[in-house]
């Protein structure tokens, strides 16, 4: 027999979707939240993860945890691949079962972005995309093993396509990307190693635009371009990557040798747009009325980075606030439509203003008509991410963390750790594995 309470199936436990569950404590309802990692995920500070500052457990909490003491939330771990809007049913493939329904009278789905390359699918295999724990685990990998490796290389011209970092995207994630790798180097590995010099390292930023940090006003562009350049950092702006592949970067002509580019550029949306067969802009994202629901079903909400909403006339930016106001949004409509009360006036996004950091006690700020880069910048870039993080304990340890690396240089994990097993890597050509070794000459 059906239960008489209602239930909302919430997808993702992302900004999103744990907003909308929080909303929800006190309602009269059953919450089945179901995400297909166990943890949510502070991705804004994902860049820090993958340039070694924080640990991923600085910046994942277990959605269990955090939803642990609300009675009315059950937390599924499993993968959402599709919606029956007719017998209102998602289908979810958990661990060891595929396809089970579980039914809704509710429905929110907070399901995100993946990487977009444009329509070029090509770029991926060399050229990994910043999303999830695994990304940030996988680039710090490759990043700290091409010094290992450059260290190790006999042929020193080798050094350069090892040493050279290529970030694809010069929005916020490609920016502080950038400028991390760049005190990676000057602060952190710059005594550390004997056969290379880590800061002859390049780092270079594309972007086909015409500017870093598309999004904030012209002078924090070029404040944050400034910025970049001061720590080493080569920007090349009006082209983006015509071609990524094994030996590095095309870019207008001229070939960038390196082992290192990470795709810092576009995302799409995930596929709800399709589960629901519902219109979507071009993007992908699903369009939704004011009050965030699907037309003709007002059972339905898309929040966060899969919804698409003008304000203004213009597209809400694919932000985590967004995602957050719009969860706090659906769960306090829910809660007044079930408890009789009249509905909440139309979702509007309060904008808070946008940050981005470059380097160390550096970063821009734009908030309405304020406009402030540099420390004042950083500070406020520093208290708002701290309080945003998702558990208490998270914001003391990284607090600690960021301290500690400010005094010291000294960074959380510098561990190469290999999730798939204990190989050594194998030498890339014949040449350089046979070539006669200078490390055991030195050591004669
Ligand atoms: C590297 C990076 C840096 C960023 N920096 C900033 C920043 O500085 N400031 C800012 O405001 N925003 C930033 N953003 C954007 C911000 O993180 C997003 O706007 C925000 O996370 C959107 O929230 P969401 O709830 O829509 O999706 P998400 O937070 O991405 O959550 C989606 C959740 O859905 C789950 N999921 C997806 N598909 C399925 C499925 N089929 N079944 C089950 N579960 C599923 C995922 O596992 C995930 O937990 C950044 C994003 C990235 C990637």
């Amino acid at each position: 027999m059906r239960e008489t309470i209602p239930r909302v199936v919430i997808v993702g436990g992302g900004f999103g979707g744990l907003a909308a569950a929080k909303a929800l404590k006190n309602a009269p309802v059953k919450v089945i939240l179901i995400d297909r990692t166990n943890h949510h995920l502070f991705q804004p500070l994902l860049y820090q993860v993958a340039t070694s500052v924080l640990t991923p457990g600085h910046i994942g909490s277990p959605i269990r945890g955090i939803v642990g003491k609300q009675q009315n939330t059950t937390v599924i771990l499993g993968e959402v691949n599709g919606v029956d809007k007719d017998k209102k049913l998602v289908w979810v493939t958990d661990a060891d079962r595929n396809c089970v329904p579980v039914a809704y009278d509710f429905l929110i789905l907070a399901t995100g972005v993946t990487h977009s390359y444009f329509g070029h699918n090509e770029f991926a295999e060399f050229a990994p995309g910043l999303k999830s724990l695994a990304d940030a685990v996988a680039i710090r990998n490759k990043i700290l093993q091409a010094f290992e490796q450059a260290e190790a290389e006999e042929d020193p011209t080798r050094h350069r396509d090892l040493l050279t970092f290529v970030l694809v995207g010069a929005g916020p994630t490609g920016v502080e990307m950038a400028s991390a790798i760049a005190l990676l180097v000057h602060n952190t590995l710059k005594s550390e190693f004997r056969r290379i010099n880590p800061e002859s390292a390049r780092i270079i930023l594309l972007d086909m635009a015409p500017r870093v940090l598309g999004s904030f006003s012209e002078g924090l562009s070029s404040a944050a371009k400034e910025r970049l350049e001061k720590l080493g950092v080569e920007v090349r702006l009006g082209h983006g990557a015509d071609r990524i592949d094994a030996d590095g970067v095309v870019v207008a002509g001229e070939r960038i040798f390196s082992k290192t580019v990470v795709w810092t550029a576009g995302v799409a949306p995930s596929p709800a747009g399709k589960w629901l067969n519902a219109a979507t802009d071009r993007a992908g994202r699903v369009r939704v009325q004011p009050d965030l629901t699907v037309p003709d079903h007002p059972e339905i909400f898309v929040l966060g980075d899969t919804a698409s909403l003008d304000q203004d006339g213009k597209p809400l930016p694919g932000v985590a606030q967004v995602a957050m106001q719009q969860g706090r949004y659906a769960g306090k409509l829910i809660r007044r439509r079930i408890v009789g009360q009249s509905p909440p006036a139309p979702f509007r996004y309060f904008d808070k203003g946008n940050m981005a950091v470059v380097g160390k006690g550096f970063a821009v700020l734009q908030s309405g008509k304020v406009r402030i880069s540099g420390f004042l910048a950083w500070l406020a870039w520093a208290a708002v991410h701290l309080q945003f993080l998702a558990q208490s304990s998270l914001r003391v340890t990284v607090f600690v963390q960021w301290v500690w690396t400010y005094l010291t240089g000294q960074r959380g994990s510098r561990l190469i750790v290999n999730h798939h097993g204990t190989e050594p890597p194998k030498p890339t050509n014949e040449k350089a594995s046979a070539a006669p070794s200078v490390l055991t000459t030195v050591s004669k």
